[in-house]
């Protein structure tokens, strides 16, 4: 920790500053450390250059919204483009919202689809969908999702600031005859919300057959079956979807998909979108500013159509298997576990070392061992999340990769009697 502080030494003054007008100088919890956030000046590919100077292999990758890396050099000119050749929002209706529209819709296999700000606000509107639709009011999520900002269900109850307290049913995750029962026998529901894998966890797989049995049951009493694919949507060409096998009503995303820049979608079956055409003088109204901004529009569209193309995604997620599998062997004997697919990866240090997480519940958190972890991994150079997932970025070489592993391993060396 000493040392911390003596590397981080601007960042200390920076903080200070930030916090004269933000609350404890932070606009995004999640990105808090103690005893004070390192403050970054740069990316550049995969990597981030902080204010102290230090270089670090970017392993957080804005929590999978940075797949192209900082800067991609494709991204960064048809970004450059639009604003030296378009303007940034116009206040019409232009083609880059319906060229990327129709490059999403064809990808990951939705009939009709909207743009939004965030993944928060593609839930809100995915979820006032399937309450008009059905003319119901409940929604059954699980123990432990996070759906966004004002959608936090990290234990029995709603987050405080979860909005419509009283319709929210929480079923446990990865329990499919709880997920069954809540679903079919509680009446009034109007969605079943899931991610595929709770980011939160961090990375908590959902099992084959509990994804599933919940889109079986939400079929059978006439609930709209949303996933949640704003994390998962970059783990295959068409998203966990196509791994899963899975057909959902409506599907959620954001993140990487806007190539960096503020953006949401959802969408999916068509009669259910159909309640959004503004042709119709009961439509569902969705508004919002910067829906069809052009630089997110541009800047996902580029991304997509000449990045991220199926192959690529396919290998990418096949070097995240590969870190993955690396990871656990290291793990084995020791506290430590590790989840997650592809190209999205948790760490855990666990007190009793029982490594089946399959829920929130299952974990018994080490939180010392953890923030251990963390500070000697950023003295190692790689910049990671304190809670530990990590996201990783395109281009990302592999070797660097080698090197985490290798510094994992030297940490559980030099903390044998710690982790075992
Ligand atoms: N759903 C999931 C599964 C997420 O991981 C997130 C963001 N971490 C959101 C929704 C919310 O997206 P945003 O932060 O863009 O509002």
């Amino acid at each position: 920790k000493a040392r911390f502080v003596e590397r981080n030494a601007t960042s200390l003054k920076l903080h200070a500053e930030a916090a004269k007008s933000l609350p404890g100088g932070n606009t995004r919890s999640l990105l808090h450390t103690a005893p004070f956030p390192v403050f970054l000046k740069s990316g550049t590919g995969y990597q981030v250059l902080s204010e102290d100077g230090n270089t670090y292999t970017d392993l957080v990758g804005e929590m999978t919204a940075a797949l192209y890396g900082h800067s991609h050099p494709l991204i960064q000119s048809a970004l450059i483009s639009t604003i030296q050749h378009t303007g940034l929002n116009l206040g019409g209706n232009t083609h880059h919202e319906s060229r990327h529209a129709a490059l999403l819709c064809s990808r990951f296999d939705l009939s009709l689809i909207r743009f939004t700000n965030s993944g928060t606000e593609a839930n809100l509107h995915a979820l006032a969908g399937a309450k008009r639709f059905t003319g119901k009011r409940k929604v059954v999520v699980f123990t432990g999702a996070y759906h966004g900002a004002c959608y936090m269900f990290p234990a029995d109850s709603p987050a405080e600031n979860v909005v419509d307290r009283e319709d929210w049913i929480i079923a446990e995750y990865n329990d499919v005859e709880d997920a069954r029962k809540k679903i079919e026998e509680s009446g009034d529901v109007a969605a079943v919300l899931v991610e595929g894998m709770q980011g939160g966890g961090p990375c908590i797989v959902g099992t084959h057959e509990f994804l599933h049995q919940i889109q079986t049951s939400a079929k059978k009493v006439g609930a709209v079956f949303i996933l949640d694919e704003v994390m998962t949507s970059r783990l295959a060409p068409g998203g966990l979807q196509e791994l899963e096998g899975l057909n959902p009503d409506l599907t959620t995303m954001g993140k990487y998909l806007g190539g960096g820049m503020s953006f949401g979608v959802f969408g999916g079956r068509e009669d259910i979108m159909r309640l959004y055409d503004p042709r119709d003088k009961s439509a569902l109204i969705h508004s919002g500013t910067f829906n069809n901004n052009t630089l997110s529009m541009v800047a996902g569209y580029a991304g997509l159509s000449q990045v991220y193309l199926p192959e690529v995604s396919r290998e990418f997620n096949k070097m995240g298997d590969k870190l993955r599998e690396k990871l656990q062997e290291l793990s084995q004997g020791t506290k430590m576990a590790v989840t997650g697919r592809g190209t999205i990866i948790g760490i855990h240090f666990l007190k009793d070392g029982k490594k089946d997480i399959k829920s929130y519940r299952d974990k018994k958190d080490d939180s010392e061992l953890r923030e251990l972890f963390w500070y000697e991994m950023l003295a190692d150079g790689f910049w990671i999340t304190r809670r530990v997932s990590i996201a990783l970025i395109l281009g990302t070489p592999w070797e660097e990769l080698e090197r985490f592993a290798s510094c994992v391993e030297a940490f559980l060396k030099r903390h044998e009697g710690l982790v075992k």
